[in-house]
């Protein structure tokens, strides 16, 4: 299996070449040469297990890494949730809501994170190099990114976040964690300040590769690889003649998509939901083919406060008949007038909706007096969006957070204190480690030059 790039312009690579490397040099998403068909495997893999299926699927991607070595990467990867089903099925009102918050940080962006930091190990030992990940973050993304490379040889992490500007226990879960390979810088300035320092270093190249800079973002293959296992599983677990609906609350796109790859190699999956919160640009897109960007708005969903999905472009690419050229003409129409669209709609491959702050409150607050079942705000704009929608058959709403990362939406929407976590209650008062830095490129050039490993 070789990995090639969206945009036509990067020579094909092997699976471990496409890990290490993330954004293709085009520019680019990198996506599989082809997606295999397991239809006839199906009847088997519906008595495996969450890992074994994990090992069977991924497997059928990845050809350059032996086999004993996979199954047992992904079954490290896996045995730090706390749930024996890691990612469990739970009834509620009509639908079923499966949890994929069990792994150490309480979201789901842990599913593939705890895999990716495995095979960042495993990749950087057989080639005898050393890596620094440096990213920028608002909350989720860094503690899980973090707790899926703590501890290893061969990767130092630097997480930079907006000092002040993320909540105290995103903050905890980050700065709690004391391994000597992880560093969280709080920089006196904004999120986009963090994201420009970022992007201004990956784009110093004499910088980036004298310390080998790396990145653990959402276009990385092998986070969408990881999560396309969920899909598989879930859709194995019901025995309907309609295909399994799946609700996915969306920002980078990435979560869906993998429910798109899953549905491309035959596993019966229905619709796929972009359930999109104020910030509609997708949802728009799937209505009208028309897409656009707009202003950013800030909602009690930070995690999908986001207007230009990155992985949106995987998907396009299909949708423009697998043609480079297309998709390069697309992205450069997009890229200098911040506005596209897609000859003949958007097609009929996700259905689309978006939903605002108040539905989104009056959700959390309608599961918790229907079921007495607490879900966070990212969950419950997927759930109000397949309230919404009408479907035949099975539902299944992905909850994408544990609702204790939430407290002061989902308290405030229920009325009383229930989001909690003790994980959570037992950071506080833990010994923690941060750096104050300023938003100034020489002051964190200077911290990775003192702190890194060089190659
Ligand atoms: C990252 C995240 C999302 C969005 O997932 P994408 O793959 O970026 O679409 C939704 N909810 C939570 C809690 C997240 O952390």
């Amino acid at each position: 299996m070789r990995y090639f790039s969206t945009r036509g312009e990067t020579p094909p690579m092997a699976f471990t070449d496409a890990v290490l490397t993330g954004l293709a040099p085009d520019g680019g998403l990198l996506l599989p040469d082809h997606i295999p068909d397991v239809r006839d495997r199906l009847a088997a893999w519906r008595s495996l297990g969450y890992v074994q299926l994990a090992q069977e699927l991924i497997a059928l991607f990845v050809d350059d890494i032996p086999r004993s070595t996979l199954d047992d990467i992904i079954r490290r990867a896996y045995a730090t949730f706390d749930h024996p089903e890691i990612a469990p099925l739970v009834p509620v009102g009509g639908v079923s809501v499966m949890e994929l918050f069990h792994g150490p940080t309480l979201a789901f962006k842990d599913v593939a994170l705890q895999f990716l930091g495995r095979l960042f190990e495993y990749v950087l030992r057989q080639r005898g190099e050393h890596l620094n990940i440096l990213g920028a973050t608002s909350g989720d993304t860094g503690s899980a990114a973090i707790a899926g490379v703590r501890g290893l040889a061969d990767i130092d992490i630097f997480i930079m976040y907006p000092a002040g500007r993320v909540s105290e226990l995103q903050e905890l879960q980050m700065t709690t964690v004391l391994d000597p390979n992880v560093h969280c810088l709080s920089v006196s300035g904004s999120f986009d300040d963090c994201q420009n320092l970022m992007k201004t270093l990956f784009g110093d190249l004499p910088f980036k590769s004298s310390y080998h800079l790396g990145a653990v973002n959402s276009v990385n293959w092998a986070r969408v690889l990881a999560q396309v296992v969920y899909y598989a599983w879930a859709s194995l677990r019901f025995d309907s003649d309609v295909p399994v609906r799946f609700a996915v609350p969306t920002g980078n796109f990435g979560n869906v998509f993998a429910g798109y790859v899953a549905r491309r190699m035959g596993l019966p999956v229905g619709d796929l939901v972009v359930a999109t919160n104020e910030n509609d640009i997708l949802s728009v897109f799937f209505n009208s083919g028309a897409y656009a960007r707009g202003p950013v708005r800030f909602t009690i969903t930070p995690a999908m406060d986001i207007q230009v999905a990155s992985n949106f472009e995987r998907y396009l690419f299909y949708r423009l008949g697998e043609d480079p050229a297309a998709l390069r003409a697309f992205m450069r129409q997009f890229a200098e007038t911040g506005a596209a669209s897609v000859e003949g709609g958007a097609g009929g491959d996700f259905v689309a909706t978006a939903v605002n702050v108040a539905e989104t409150s009056a959700t959390i607050s309608a599961v918790y007096a229907e079921s007495g079942y607490v879900v966070d705000p990212h969950t419950a704009v997927g759930l109000a969006a397949a309230r919404r929608l009408p479907y035949a058959g099975p539902t299944v709403c992905l909850a994408t957070a544990h609702p204790a990362k939430f407290p002061e939406a989902v308290d405030a929407a229920v009325g009383a204190p229930v989001a909690r976590h003790e994980r959570l209650e037992r950071l506080r008062g833990l010994p923690a480690r941060s750096t104050p830095v300023p938003a100034s490129l020489q002051a964190i050039r200077d911290f990775i030059e003192t702190h890194a490993a060089r190659r």
